[in-house]
């Protein structure tokens, strides 16, 4: 199923091609780095000037409004907005962690999926804004 993202700033569309295109902050400049827009793929393109180091912690920006991006629920996490091609509207959140395979799209708290293999780190992705209750079982 295809998505278009969009930030959730100005709501201008991330990938226009073929690729999510967004800005990282780097040593005091930006980059580009192009993301896979299929949930679960974690291929990156990014300049050769950046080397990323694994285990750290990136700034993702939006590159039309540069508004960072990070989650305001979960500061581990990048949010962008996603329309599938059906209509509906989601969220998305990935890891903004080098290295780490995490995402999460969901159109409620009830409706949450995981991709990556290091999602189950994450006891609750909480981005949008409540609590997730775990069932007793
Ligand atoms: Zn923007």
């Amino acid at each position: 199923m295809g998505r278009y993202y969009h930030c959730p700033h100005c709501d201008k569309v991330l990938n226009p091609g073929t690729k999510v295109v967004l800005v990282i902050d780097h040593k005091g400049e930006r980059e580009l780095i192009l993301l896979s827009p299929d949930l679960g793929d974690y291929t990156v393109v990014y300049p050769l000037s950046f080397e990323p180091e694994l285990g750290r912690k990136y700034i993702f920006r939006c590159p039309v409004c540069q508004t960072d991006l990070t989650s305001s629920i979960n500061d581990n996490l990048v949010e962008l907005e996603a329309e599938t091609d059906d209509g509906r509207s989601e969220k998305v959140g990935f890891s903004r962690v080098y290295g780490e395979r995490a995402t999460f799209v969901g159109s409620g708290p009830e409706h949450v999926t995981l991709y990556g293999d290091h999602a189950t780190r994450y006891d609750s992705p909480n981005f949008f804004g409540e609590t997730r209750i775990r069932d007793e079982e």
